[in-house]
Formats: structure tokens, C-alpha cells, sequence
């Protein structure tokens, strides 16, 4: 069996995270397996649907590197894929299931279903749909109404009986008997419904996986009876597990940023943003928290994932995309860091100094945008604050004479920087002809040059201060 999967979003809105996992999972899965990824817009909803939403869900989803196979923008022989592009295709098979006694027409104006429902399970009633066009004896009037021209909606016959699925991460499911009613496929307007044109697109696209999320699990039941009543294969369904926030309530905007254009914006890398998503309710077969995606083509498959609801920790998130940015290589990071605004500085040093610095300060940055950051308030502070460790270790009777010392050193430097050798030729006159050791001499010497009480390596930090910075830091540390 070659796997087909799909990824079916509605274009109402940006691409939310759940949504980015789902796509993540099943393209995954068809990397996986040899097989293909669909991508099909579920556009039934005309009021809502939008296609800018469409073109920038496909962006976020390019951006993220989960690329379809078959899609709006990539035709195949499965075509058209946006449902509102569909319809002569679901009326077809709606017409056939009327025509079978599976589905029939129904006239019930708004107020009668309004009435129905409000009498729902009283005194006996039904709980479900009880209108008269169910009945056999109404089939015939009801086709010649219809074919006079009227509108009518078209209603499921859901059968009577006890439905069990058994999918790849909830285990058996059991839908009981008398579960859901009679329900409607195609509206009086002529627009079919999600989980009809779910299961006729499933089936017309011999999609053999369902991966979505678990959501849908109740809608389940109404597209078995579909799949049923069409005679046609049902697909395995791997139902995920829901995303939750801190407070085990569904995600939501409540918990802050769910759209997956927002964390492009906020410049997380897409290598982390798969890898974390990937976490939420799947695990690496050798447990491993930071993988590249494309690294799970060998190894992804439905049962690693987990039936529990996965929380939304945007604190590892964030380490994810730290360590993400460590494994890059120094070159990728610096043209990264180029396309940043108010990196000047930084473009304008030499290639042997790019490199260094980004060796540097790749461990204390979780973010691209750390980078500027981090030159601007290790390199480039002029004037250091007077802390209180700052003030503490210039209280030593030692710093000052460190201070001096090394204020009338770097006022001889006639280059732009010094090198390792000067810095290290500073440290052995403190030493030894001051005889300063040990702490005094580093935390002095480390206040002198950088004004900060701790920081990373000296030997590699000053090599890459410009010397007119080392200039104005001893000066204000002088004062
Ligand atoms: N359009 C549905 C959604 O966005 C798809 C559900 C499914 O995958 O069947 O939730």
C-alpha cells in the first residue's frame, strides 16, 4: 500500500500551531513511509474562508520546510484540491446516497429543527432529529419538490448501531449506539458539510492515514457511518492529542502567541519550531529532545506518539531554539545575523573577527536577534554600571592600581584592537610586578577592561573589544 496523508486546513485564520503539528506529523509520516502529502483547503465555510489566509498558511508552512506533494498551488491527478472547487463532486455522491435511501431530503424550515430540539428527550422524545421526511412514506413528494426546483437540505440516516474504531493513538474508541441522529451533509444552500466532504475527499484522494488532531475524534463517528454508507475503505486514524497551557486548559490565545507567524516574526529558527512541535505528543525513539526533522525520515513512525495531552512550554521552546542555533554552523549564523537590523558594527568587521565572535557568544544566545544584543552590551558598552559586584570589586585596594595600569596600557595601543598576546603581557606585569594573584587579579582585571563582574573569556572577549571602547570603559571606571 503506498501511504497517502493529508493535511486539510481551513484558510480562516493564520496557521496556528496545532495546525503546523498536524502537517508536521503527516508529512513526516509520508517521508517516512515513501508515500505523499496532500494538501487540501477545506474552504466549505464561504464566510469565513479567505484565500490571503490560504497563501500565507502555505507560506508558514514553506517557512517550516513541511512541503506537500499534491496541493491548490501543485496540482495532481487527485484534483481540484479546495473544496469550494468541489461541489459538482459531493452533490454527485449526495444524489446517490438520496437515491439509495441512505440520505433524504429534508424541508424543515429553521423553526421546526428549533422546536425539535427544544423538545429533544422530553417525555420520550428522541433525542435526535424526528422530522417527517425520514420517513419512507415522504421520499416520494420529497424528490418531486425537489426536482420542481425547491430547496431542501439533504440529511444523513445515520444507522442504529454501536460503531468502534480503532485508532493508532486512543486505542479502541467505541461509539455507542444511538449517538448521533439523523445529521445534515448538504444545507438547504446547496453547501455540503465538513465531515461529508471530508470523508468523499478521503476516500476520491485514497488518502490511507488520517492524522489530525484529536479534536475531531467525535466527528469520527459521523464519517465512519459516511465511509459505510459510500462502500468505501475506511482509513486509519491517528487521532494526537490535544495541546494544552500551563493551566491544562486547550490552547489558546489566552496562553499567548499560537500562531505560527507570530514566532517567525520573533525570529525562532523553523528547524526548532519542527523539532519542538514534533516533541508535543511524539518521542524520538532514542528519547532525544533535539533532532532535526529531516532526521526523523527514517525513524517516524504511529507509535511513538503519546495519548496524553501535551503542554505548551514556551520556556523550552525557547532552549530548543537555543540549541538549534549552537549546532548551526558559524557561517549560517553570520549571514543570519547580517540580515538583522543595527548590525553595523558587526558587517563592517573582518571575517577572522566574525567568526570568533560568533564562536564567542553562540552559548549565551538562544535567539539571532541575541547577537546584536549581545555586541552591543559585551563589545560595544562604553560605559559600565555601577553594580553592585561592579562596586564591590572596585572596593579592593587592588583594582585601582589594577585600573591604572591597565588605563595607561590601553591608552599606548595604537591599533583598533589588541591581541591576545598584549592582553595576556597585562595580566603578567599585574602579576608580577604588582604582585596581584588569583582572584584580585582576574575579577580586577576583568572589571578594569569590561566594567561587567563576570562574562565570558577574557582572552577571547578583548581581543574583540575595539580599543576606543577599552579606551572610554577605563576612563569612566577612573572617574
Ligand atoms: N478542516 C479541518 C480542520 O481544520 C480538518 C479536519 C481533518 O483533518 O479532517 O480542523
Amino acid at each position: 500500500m503506498t501511504v497517502r496523508v493529508r493535511f486539510a486546513p481551513s484558510p480562516t485564520g493564520y496557521l496556528h500551531i496545532g495546525g503546523a503539528r498536524t502537517a508536521l506529523y503527516n508529512y513526516l509520516f509520508a517521508k517516512a513511509t515513501g508515500g505523499t502529502f496532500v494538501l487540501r483547503i477545506e474552504d466549505t465555510d464561504l464566510e469565513r474562508s479567505k484565500s490571503e489566509y490560504e497563501t500565507l498558511q502555505i507560506d508558514d508552512l514553506k517557512w517550516l520546510g513541511i512541503i506537500h506533494d499534491e496541493g491548490p498551488d501543485k496540482p495532481g491527478k487527485y484534483g481540484p484540491y479546495r473544496q469550494s472547487e468541489r461541489q459538482d463532486i459531493y452533490m454527485k455522491y449526495a444524489l446517490e446516497l438520496v437515491n439509495k435511501d441512505l440520505a433524504y431530503y429534508d424541508f424543515c424550515t429553521d423553526e421546526e429543527l428549533e422546536a425539535m430540539r427544544e423538545n429533544a428527550g422530553k417525555d420520550g422524545a428522541s433525542a435526535h432529529y424526528e422530522g417527517k421526511w425520514k420517513l419512507p412514506e415522504f421520499k416520494a413528494e420529497g424528490m418531486a419538490r425537489v426536482a420542481a426546483g425547491e430547496k431542501a437540505a439533504i440529511r444523513f440516516r445515520a444507522p442504529l448501531k454501536e460503531y468502534v474504531l480503532n485508532d493508532r493513538v486512543k486505542g479502541q474508541v467505541t461509539y455507542p449506539k444511538d449517538m448521533v441522529g439523523d445529521f445534515v451533509i448538504v444545507r438547504s444552500n446547496g453547501l455540503p458539510v465538513y465531515n461529508y466532504c471530508c470523508v468523499v475527499d478521503d476516500m476520491l484522494m485514497e488518502i490511507t492515514h488520517v492524522i489530525r488532531g484529536e479534536d475531531h475524534l467525535n466527528n469520527t463517528v459521523r464519517q465512519l457511518m459516511i465511509y459505510e454508507a459510500l462502500n468505501a475503505k475506511v482509513p486509519e486514524f491517528a487521532h494526537v492529542s490535544l495541546l494544552i497551557g500551563h493551566d491544562r486548559q486547550k490552547l489558546s490565545k489566552r496562553h499567548g502567541a499560537t500562531s505560527v507567524n507570530l514566532y517567525r516574526n520573533e525570529h525562532y529558527l523553523p528547524e526548532a519550531m519542527c523539532n519542538y512541535l514534533c516533541l508535543l505528543g511524539w518521542s524520538h525513539p532514542e528519547e532525544r529532545d533535539i533532532f532535526d526533522k529531516n532526521d526523523l525520515f527514517k525513524l517516524f513512525s504511529l507509535d511513538r506518539f503519546s495519548a496524553h495531552a501535551a503542554m505548551y512550554d514556551l520556556e523550552k521552546l525557547k532552549w530548543v531554539n537555543g540549541e538549534h542555533l549552537k549546532k548551526m554552523s558559524t557561517t549560517d549564523l553570520i549571514s543570519l545575523i547580517e540580515k538583522e537590523p543595527e548590525t553595523e558594527f558587526f558587517r563592517q568587521q573582518s571575517a577572522e573577527w566574525k567568526n570568533a565572535c560568533v564562536e564567542l557568544l553562540k552559548k549565551y544566545a538562544s535567539f539571532v536577534t541575541d547577537f546584536p544584543k549581545l555586541v552591543n552590551e559585551l563589545i560595544l558598552n562604553e560605559n559600565p554600571e555601577m553594580t553592585d559586584p561592579l562596586k564591590e570589586i572596585m572596593s579592593w585596594e587592588t583594582t585601582p592600581k589594577i585600573l591604572n595600569f591597565i588605563s595607561s596600557e590601553v591608552h599606548k595601543v595604537q591599533s583598533d584592537f589588541v591581541t591576545e598576546a598584549e592582553l595576556n603581557a597585562w595580566m603578567e606585569s599585574v602579576k608580577k610586578d604588582m604582585a596581584i594573584k588569583g582572584k584580585p587579579l582576574f575579577m580586577g582585571v576583568r572589571a578594569a577592561l569590561t566594567g561587567h563582574d563576570h562574562g565570558p573569556d577574557l582572552k577571547f572577549l578583548i581581543p574583540l573589544t575595539p580599543v576606543n571602547v577599552l579606551k572610554k570603559r577605563v576612563q569612566q571606571l577612573s572617574k
